[in-house]
């Protein structure tokens, strides 16, 4: 669209320079000047939309984004309006009222009273327990975006992936893991960190649910690889599978990798739950042993000593240390595997790439068909 427009923008003008009517043209046209201003707020909006700023200033960009965008279909409007040609504005203009309407019901419809127990742990990651309408259930590998009645970022919104509570009697809620980043979710952190227990109950606006499902529980073998945060979108899958009872006829793997033994305090809940029975074959590797975690003043050892021994006992057997080679697992399960297999990592982006590179690299290694899924939480 934007090559379109500085088509049209320097084709008219190299023809009214033609005419002899340049610059003359944007006093005596008022909107022609529009067009011009169009033009280039469209420019601003693309490189202020480049993933450096929307990386490091998100805030920032969204702001800015709002800002050029409103000015840009203003000028555009203003410099189709003599032309009576503003159909395609109005048709822009309605998509994105109709996006702005079904955001709002669907945070109707998960329930504008809805109430989250959120509890933060090691001054790192914060655990969301929310009470919504249930109208729609969790599904594997969806997000929905949260939002805070906060007076400092009331206006954010911010996609997390959910699962249903594996916990009895908890089972109506939906669970979120939030890693503490530097704005929002850092501001929610130091909230937390302020409470008694570390912990509150506070109110929480949900648009969701957003995503789409991996067939995973098709595989005959279905193996599931997480780095850090990425836990709570493998957990949803397998969670699913658990519950649905497929992980009893399927051979379900489920590869977790943490900086720190700590972080297995805010996931262990959920890891109990997957030893329950031995239908999920667990494998946990912990790459920073004894080094102290970046917000956490406490190392591993540390952490063992003061962590009760029988909590962590029945965890301890799935525990390694060190950096799991992950090209030799990749081979080996893909060697073993008899009919099908299917891979999901989510992890940071070199994690994903050396699992993806790994799949490939062995796809003709054994005899079954190998499928390969990715989700990331970046853009
Ligand atoms: C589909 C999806 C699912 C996700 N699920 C999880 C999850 O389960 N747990 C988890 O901890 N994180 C998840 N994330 C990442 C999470 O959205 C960001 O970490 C969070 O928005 C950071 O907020 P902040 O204000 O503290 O970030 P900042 O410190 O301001 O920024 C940190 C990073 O987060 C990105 N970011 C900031 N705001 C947004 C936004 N509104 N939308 C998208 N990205 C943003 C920035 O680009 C930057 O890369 C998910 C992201 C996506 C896209």
């Amino acid at each position: 669209m934007y090559a379109d427009a500085i088509i049209h923008s320097a084709a008219y003008t190299v023809f009214e320079k033609g005419a002899g009517k340049f610059p003359s043209i944007y006093t005596d046209e008022p909107y022609v000047a529009w067009g011009l201003a169009a033009t280039i707020f469209g420019g601003v909006v693309l490189l202020c939309s480049h993933k450096y700023i929307r990386d490091k200033k998100h805030e920032i960009f969204l702001i800015l984004h709002w800002i050029f965008v409103s000015v840009f279909i203003v000028g555009v409007w203003k410099h189709l309006e003599s032309h009576n040609n503003n159909k395609w504005t109005y048709a822009s203009i309605a998509v994105w009222a109709f996006d702005r309407a079904a955001r709002f019901f669907r945070i109707f419809l998960a329930g504008v009273n809805a109430k989250a127990d959120v509890k933060i742990y090691n001054n790192d990651v914060l655990k969301l327990k929310v009470d919504y309408s249930n109208i729609w259930g969790a599904k594997p590998g969806y997000h929905a975006y949260l939002s805070f009645l906060r007076i400092d970022s009331f206006w954010e919104s911010h996609p997390f992936t959910f699962y249903r509570s594996p916990v009895p009697g908890e089972e109506k809620k939906l669970v979120f893991c939030i890693r503490k980043r530097n704005g929002m979710t850092k501001r929610l952190a130091a909230t937390m960190e302020a409470q008694p227990n570390h912990s509150k109950r506070i109110p929480v606006l949900m648009d969701g649910p957003y995503g789409c499902t991996f067939p995973l529980e098709k595989f005959q073998t279905a193996v599931l690889i997480a780095g850090g945060i990425g836990v709570t979108s493998t957990f949803s899958y397998v969670e699913r599978m658990k519950r649905s009872g497929s992980t009893r006829d399927q051979h379900v793997v489920f590869i977790w990798v943490i900086r720190n033994l700590s972080d297995i305090d805010w996931f262990r809940d959920e890891i109990n739950y997957l030893l329950s029975d031995d239908s999920v074959d667990v494998r946990i590797f912990v790459t920073g042993m004894g080094q102290v975690s970046d917000s956490s003043s406490s190392s591993d050892e540390k952490y063992e000593e003061k962590t009760e021994t029988s909590s962590l006992q029945s965890i301890r057997s799935k525990i390694s240390y060190g950096k799991p080679d992950l090209d030799v697992v990749i081979s080996d399960l893909i060697r073993s595997a008899d009919i099908n297999i299917g891979f999901l990592t989510c992890g940071p982006g070199g994690m994903n790439d050396n699992a993806r590179a790994s799949v490939a690299k062995h796809l003709g290694a054994g005899k079954a068909a190998v499928d390969y899924f990715e989700e990331s939480f970046a853009w």
